[in-house]
């Protein structure tokens, strides 16, 4: 038996001739003790489970919405009996506090349950579509399931990174195959042990654990859409890998988010929205405040804001601590390296700014960098760590063009007294989400669709776009009156051609049609 260590970056294939397969190990970052090993499946495994999902498929799509969502509310019971277990599982695998596995993942998942459960059927009912010059026929779009869809989850949310494309594409009538990642495969596993003890409908989700081979096997297994959540390097693997088959994908990927502070904002909420955004979770969030832009009267004060609350910051395990410790082994590698490189381009650490000294696991001091630039890759690259680096800028003109100076497009933040203000700076965000006031929430909001422009990512999750993202809409136009022939049928009449000529000018000449319809515009006066 093989053991594969995801954090090592060893990567192994299963002896077929030997019989011997090989196992991914789980482990603990904050101590680096072996959770457990999952099987690291090969491809024929994710074919099976692909083929079971299928046949699955058929008895699902045919459950009305309304008994779809009480299924599903019947998982979410069973989430909430064993919501201990659920925590520790997750705080185990990725190092985060409970609070955070809590507040974060669990509850946001039940909330995105209860949206569609309460609001989702009208996303997915037939639509009357107006005939145009066919007012003789019907036309309506109708909302059909995809069959089975693909979930590629990462590690830094494992719980409802899976379960929002997880429940969603069931709500849409879909069954799932889930391949969570190699880092935290325990939680993938407790979601298909879920949807398994719940009973009532086998087969809507399976769970298939291993590596990026394991993935790759699944996007290219024939599933009907791969909904993939990760970075912005294997997005581009996995959309090349299903354009061989032509197989859509919905890619969730990477941010640098930026934050903008104007000279008008609350200061002391700015200062503590920032230190919450780039610290929660030890950074390693899609949508952290990766940089952040401060007019210039108001920079001392800010700076000073973040760098006391970033020390008064309590790092540990369980109750009591803000933070907890970083996830997988390579991301401090990353952190390092960011900010080796822009200290060697000028930059000063305030705070922070190395691993904490003397404890074993992946603990890294929340850190604040000032006198940055765009040259450096801790304000081009995605860091994905407990880092904060602060820019000086002279006004909020600057802010916006070094905000949208960046590949990256997800979510992004304005801090302003005036809302107004707010909403318009807002507009010309080149990002996916902004918040006025705030930082990352809004991705709490089921409702609001949530998803990157650029390259962090294509399509929608949540709201009623993320319904219809797991959806096929069919186009289907009924003739309503059933007569002999049409008009444009064999023999064509005689007449057609000059009728047609006269419809299109009574139609679309813009005097004409507008005279038809009742809108006179007034004479221009002629001298
Ligand atoms: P990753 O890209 O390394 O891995 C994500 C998943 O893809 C894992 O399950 C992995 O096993 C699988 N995978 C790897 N190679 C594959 C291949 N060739 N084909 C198919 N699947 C493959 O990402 P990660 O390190 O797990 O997660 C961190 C990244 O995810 C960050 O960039 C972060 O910004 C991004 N992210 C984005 C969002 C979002 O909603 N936009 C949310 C969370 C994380």
């Amino acid at each position: 038996m093989a053991v594969i260590d995801p954090g090592s970056r060893t990567t192994g294939g299963a002896d077929a001739s030997s019989g011997e397969r090989d196992f991914i190990a789980a482990t603990d970052p904050r101590t680096g003790e072996r959770l457990g090993l999952v099987p690291d499946m090969t491809p024929g495994e994710v074919q099976a489970a692909v083929a079971e999902a299928r046949i699955a498929a058929s008895a699902w799509a045919g459950v009305p919405y309304r008994a779809r969502a009480e299924h599903i509310l019947r998982v979410r019971d069973l989430l909430l009996d064993r919501l201990d277990e659920a925590i520790e599982t997750i705080c185990a695998e990725t190092g985060k506090l409970g609070v955070e596995a809590l507040t974060n993942e669990l509850l946001t998942a039940c909330e995105t349950i209860e949206f569609y459960a309460r609001k989702g059927e009208k996303a997915l009912r037939p639509e009357r579509v107006s005939a145009g010059l066919m007012g003789h026929k019907k036309a309506l779009r109708v909302f059909e399931p995809l069959g089975v869809v693909g979930v590629i989850s990462p590690w830094n949310y494992p719980f409802i990174l899976t379960m929002t494309p997880v429940i969603t594409a069931l709500f849409a009538g879909n069954t799932v195959v889930v391949k969570p990642s190699e880092v935290t495969p325990l939680t993938g596993r407790f979601i298909g042990e879920l949807f398994e003890d719940a009973g009532g409908h086998p087969g809507i989700v399976r769970v298939v654990t291993g590596g990026g081979a394991t993935g790759e096997a699944l996007v290219r297994s024939g599933v009907d859409k791969i909904c993939f959540t990760g970075s912005v390097r294997t997005g581009q693997r996995v959309m090349a890998a299903a354009a061989d088959t032509l197989t859509p994908v919905l890619l969730e990927l990477g941010g640098k988010d930026p934050m903008i502070v104007c000279a008008d904002a609350d200061i002391e909420r700015a200062a503590s929205g920032a230190v919450w955004g780039a610290f929660q979770n030890s950074g390693q969030t899609c949508m952290s405040v990766e940089r952040v832009y401060v007019v210039d009267e108001v920079y001392d004060a800010f700076v000073d804001g973040v760098v006391r609350r970033t020390e008064a910051l309590r790092q540990g395990m369980g109750r009591g601590h803000d933070i907890g410790s970083m996830t997988f082994p390579p991301q401090l590698d990353v952190v390092a390296d960011h900010l080796d490189d822009a200290v060697r381009r000028g930059a000063r650490i305030l705070t922070g700014g190395k691993r904490v000294p003397g404890r074993p696991g992946l603990w890294f001091e929340p850190t604040v960098v000032v006198d940055v630039d765009h040259r450096m890759k801790l304000l081009s690259e995605e860091t994905f760590g407990p880092v904060l680096p602060i820019m000086a800028v002279a006004d909020e003109e600057e802010a916006l063009r070094l905000a949208n100076d960046s590949d990256y497009g997800l979510n992004s933040s304005v801090w302003t007294r005036d809302l107004s203000r707010g909403r318009a700076l807002a507009t010309r965000v080149h990002a996916g989400n902004v918040c006025v006031n705030d930082v990352i929430v809004s991705y709490g909001v089921p409702g609001l669709p949530f998803g990157g422009t650029k390259t962090s990512g294509i399509g929608r999750v949540h709201g009623l776009d993320g319904l219809r993202e797991f959806s096929q809409s069919k186009s289907i136009l009924v003739d309503r009156f059933g007569l002999a022939r049409e008009a444009w049928w064999y023999p064509v009449p005689g007449p057609l051609e000059g009728l047609a000529a006269r419809t299109m000018q009574l139609r679309y000449r813009r005097g004409l049609a507008n005279k038809a319809r009742g809108i006179v515009r007034p004479r221009r006066r002629t001298r």
